[in-house]
């Protein structure tokens, strides 16, 4: 939680030694950082103000959002400092990496570690949601694992596209093309649901290794995401439980009213009951 619900104006380089840069997004960079005085690891995101120009507000809606939040499965904000062209968000560090990375490294995953991550992930959204928050930018790059333990929980970060539902549903595009909502290409009004569906995307990508939707052109993807047409290829899913593709079809499904809302999805007997398998999918 914010302990300090003011912004800070003094100078971050005289409370945080900044060190190596993990990461990096279109306007900010997210540095490591260690407290002087009590030598604990931070993460700390860096924003060029100048470099967002009109987009100011969507910054500070990000501020907005990060700080009414606390969950388990969620980033924590820290502190927040600023000054006249930066501002530094102050983060809980976490270690152990991004979600496909990780699974990459693994010799052995099974349909019950898919089934773990994404129950994690349903329970940081369903919280959101129960927020009146919609994430809009749910993609693997965004879940992070906590620690590099094997029983690490995973994190969602980066908020830099949510909004506050109750400021009116918006159609504006935005997001990650292969990760988009049917709504959302159709420029529809559109709230919660696009997260689900994102949700099952991600499901989708850690049972076989690809996304559902894919085309290298814009237009032939966006037609297959409208249509909701995707397939469970063989072989790749030859082996995969019918529980994870029922499982999927309730969030990859056209109609955001039919869609499994995060609470829906909890219930299956994938995430919920036995069904997920436990022989490797590698
Ligand atoms: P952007 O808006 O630039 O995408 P992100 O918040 O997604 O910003 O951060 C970019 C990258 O920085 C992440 O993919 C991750 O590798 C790293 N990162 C972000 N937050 C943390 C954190 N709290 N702890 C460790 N690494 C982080
Ligand atoms: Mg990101």
């Amino acid at each position: 939680y914010v302990k300090d619900q003011q912004k800070r104006t003094e100078d971050i380089s005289a409370v945080y030694d900044m060190k190596e840069k993990l990461g990096e997004g279109s306007f900010s960079e997210v540095r490591l950082a260690q407290n002087r005085r009590t030598q604990k690891l931070v993460a700390v995101k860096c924003i060029r103000k100048r470099a967002l120009k009109d987009k100011e507000a969507m910054l500070e809606n990000e501020i907005a959002v990060l700080r009414k939040i606390k969950h388990d499965n969620i980033v924590c904000l820290e502190e927040i400092y600023e000054t006249s062209s930066e501002l530094y968000l102050v983060m809980t560090l976490v270690t152990g990496g991004e979600l496909l990375d990780r699974i990459l490294e693994r010799g052995m995953y099974t349909e019950k570690d898919a089934s773990s991550v994404i129950g994690q992930v349903l329970d940081a959204v369903r919280y959101l949601h129960d927020m009146g928050i919609v994430h809009r930018d749910l993609k693997p790059e965004n879940l992070l694992y906590d620690t590099v333990f094997e029983d690490s929980k995973i994190v969602i970060s980066d908020f830099g596209l949510s909004k506050m539902e109750d400021q009116g549903m918006l159609s504006t595009a935005c997001g990650t093309p292969a990760y988009i909502a049917p709504e959302l290409l159709e420029q529809k009004t559109y709230g919660k649901e696009v997260d689900c569906w994102a949700v099952g995307v991600i499901a989708y990508i850690l049972l076989c290794g690809y996304p559902p939707f894919y085309d290298e052109n814009d237009m032939e993807l966006y037609r297959q995401i409208v249509k909701a047409e995707y397939e469970f290829d063989s072989p790749y899913w030859d082996d995969i439980s019918e529980s994870a593709k029922d499982f999927i079809g309730h969030l990859l499904q056209k109609d955001p009213e039919r869609r499994y809302t995060c609470e829906e999805a909890l219930r299956h007997p994938w995430i919920s009951g036995d069904t997920a398998l436990e022989k490797n999918i590698h």
